[in-house]
């Protein structure tokens, strides 16, 4: 069955306001309510083509969508965005539309006693703790189930009775004009049970402020935005109902030598320039203590050293990073006579010949030739 324009069903034309829409939806309505049609399946499908239509063209995004491609741009049968809204039920948008005509509740089953809320706890660790991973006690103020009255509200001794108004229902049929509209209990709230005698630690509410301590094991490797759930950690939830979830947020500080990306750790290590110049071991530091790396002859500043199997273990899978170590050659100061004297016979043995002996003032100064001959030209 190919469906109807949805501006045709609700007889409004396409540049139509989103009031007049609610409008049109609201006499249609009025006319096709199952309610006022008991029985008749044309009334009922006429009622749910109006009730697409109004959903779609009071959603701005489903709107837009619609207008654009038709029925495939919120076709749910697509999938990728598209409308995914019921077809059938009719209970809920009854409710929202006419609520504020007639002061009425929606419709739907007994209210259920809510699962409690998730909880989220920012955890801040070293880079060693986040690498190495720990068991940490974290302690969590939160709801937590009454222990006198075991979650259910109702004084020691006592139990919660089934609502006589509703008689356990939570919900209550009142004739308001044309239609029977089901409210939620006044009586119990919609919760069905009444409590005669309260608790008295939890005030008849089945939950009490606690702060527990949790251990929690965080595993090596986790990295800032790596989040933990502990299922069922969260707020107990109400009357007994489930407990949320609690999420451990990790954040990772700042190293003083280390900058952690991915599985891989990068540092810089000083060099002397005469141990630059003629290769040797130097120290370099690794998460595990000091190693030693063997420098070759001739090394430059800025050059990167690669240690294998030295840097961070996944904690998805069990691959472990590399340290990465770039050597920066220091200039030396505080030079005595002595050593000032050793460098300028030093710098006088390479006069005429600082070619061979600087590799990169070659190119260099070989760039800026060029670059005034090519200006001169
Ligand atoms: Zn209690
Ligand atoms: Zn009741």
């Amino acid at each position: 069955m190919s469906k109807r324009d949805y501006y045709e069903v609700l007889g409004v034309s396409r540049d139509t306001s989103e009031r007049e829409i609610k409008k049109a939806y609201k006499r249609l309505a009025m006319k096709f309510h199952p309610d006022r049609n008991p029985g008749d399946k044309t009334a009922e499908a006429n009622f749910k083509e109006i009730k697409e239509a109004y959903e779609i063209l009071t959603d701005a995004d489903k709107k837009a969508a619609y207008d654009q491609f038709g029925h495939a741009g919120v076709d749910p049968n697509r999938g990728g965005g598209g409308y995914g809204g019921g077809q059938g039920d009719f209970g809920d948008i009854f409710g929202d539309v006419f609520g504020d005509i007639f002061g009425g509740g929606r419709r739907g089953g007994q209210r259920q006693a809510a699962r409690g809320s998730d909880l989220r706890y920012n955890l801040e660790l070293s880079l060693e703790e986040a690498v190495k991973g720990l068991t940490k006690e974290l302690r969590i103020p939160t709801l937590a189930t009454c222990d006198l009255c075991e979650g259910s509200g109702a004084k020691k001794g006592t139990s919660a009775t089934t609502c006589g108004t509703c008689h356990g229902q939570g919900q209550v049929q009142m004739r308001q004009g044309f239609f029977a509209v089901q409210q939620p209990c006044p009586t119990c709230h919609g919760r069905g049970k009444i409590i005669k005698d309260p608790c008295t630690k939890c005030h008849g509410d089945g939950r009490v402020e606690k702060s527990k301590t949790l251990s929690v094991k965080i595993p090596a490797g986790v990295d800032t935005g790596d989040r933990i759930r502990l299922a069922g950690e969260g707020e107990a939830g109400e009357f007994g109902a489930p407990p949320g979830d609690l999420y451990v947020q990790v954040s990772v500080r700042e190293h003083a030598i280390f900058v952690r990306d991915g599985n891989n750790l990068y540092c810089e290590v000083p060099i002397s320039f005469s141990k630059a110049a003629l290769g040797g071991e130097i120290e370099v530091p690794t998460l595990d203590g000091k190693v030693s790396l063997k420098i070759p002859a001739e090394t430059q500043t800025g050059r990167m050293f690669r240690l294998r199997g030295k840097g961070v273990k996944s904690v998805r899978s069990h691959a472990v990073g590399d340290l990465l170590c770039k050597v920066v050659m220091e200039t030396p100061v505080n030079l005595n006579d002595r050593q000032k004297e050793l460098l300028r016979e030093f710098e006088a043995t390479l006069t005429g010949e600082s070619k061979k002996h600087s590799p990169k003032a070659e190119g260099f100064f070989d760039g800026v030739k060029k670059f005034f001959q090519d200006l001169n030209s």
